[in-house]
């Protein structure tokens, strides 16, 4: 029978690779939350408005289309019909997303789609407030955690090759720096739920994460 999986958590406690393998495994369908903030954060450096004008914001957000659509590699991410799975990424989104994440009317907003593209079940989602905002009722919630040093180490293995700048200290403080924000703002902070099974992956290997969150969908 199909049901719903949260799984929050900071940034780079390897919360996308292991939500994608449960729901490859399970047959669900994968939803990154983080991704549809990213493509809003996008939207708003591409029109060229400053982030600190939170109404210009908020009616562009209205304004765009947003559509994701689930692989075998992972979510594809389309504005408008045209395809930024890989801008979404870049340092620059990055660094302007939690801004643009603690305004509430752009929460609201993205939590109406995220609640509908989980409404027939069979979705594992992911994201900071998944199991203590958007889906309330999941039926299994994970809380991924590890420590900052080894989430700047992860982040730091995938992005050197657009980023050759960058040290891992920096990304560390970066890293430090949005957990912050997306813990401190006022609308569904990062927080994890009372009822989320907590798992920290600092030394865990990837495959026995997903193993252990399989099991907990069996019991
Ligand atoms: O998951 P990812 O690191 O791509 O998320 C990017 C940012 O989007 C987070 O740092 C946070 O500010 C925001 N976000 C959020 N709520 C979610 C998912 C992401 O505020 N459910």
């Amino acid at each position: 029978d199909k049901f719903n999986i949260a799984i929050d958590g900071p940034a780079g406690a390897g919360k996308s690779t292991i939500a994608r393998l449960v729901a490859n495994t399970l047959g669900f369908v994968y939803v990154d939350t983080g991704a549809m903030y990213r493509a809003v954060t996008w939207n708003v450096l591409r029109l060229g408005l400053s982030p600190d004008h939170t109404a210009e914001v908020i009616a562009a957000t209205e304004r765009m289309e947003i559509r994701l659509a689930p692989g075998e590699n992972g979510q594809q991410v389309f504005v408008n019909g045209q395809d930024v799975t890989l801008d979404i990424r870049s340092a620059e989104v990055t660094n302007n997303v939690s801004q643009i994440a603690a305004i509430a009317e752009v929460r609201r907003n993205l939590t109406v789609k995220q609640k509908q593209l989980a409404a027939n079940k069979g979705v594992v989602m992911d994201g900071r407030d998944i199991g203590s905002h958007v889906l309330p009722n999941a039926e299994l919630k994970v809380f991924l955690t590890a420590s900052v040093r080894v989430r700047a180490e992860r982040r730091y293995k995938e992005i050197q090759d657009d980023r050759t700048d960058v040290t891992l200290e920096q990304l560390e403080a970066e890293i430090a720096a949005r957990d912050r924000m997306d813990e401190s703002r006022e609308t569904a902070p990062l927080v994890q739920a009372p009822d989320a099974v907590l798992l920290d992956t600092t030394s865990m290997p990837i495959p026995q994460v997903v193993e252990r969150i399989l099991e907990l969908c069996r019991t």
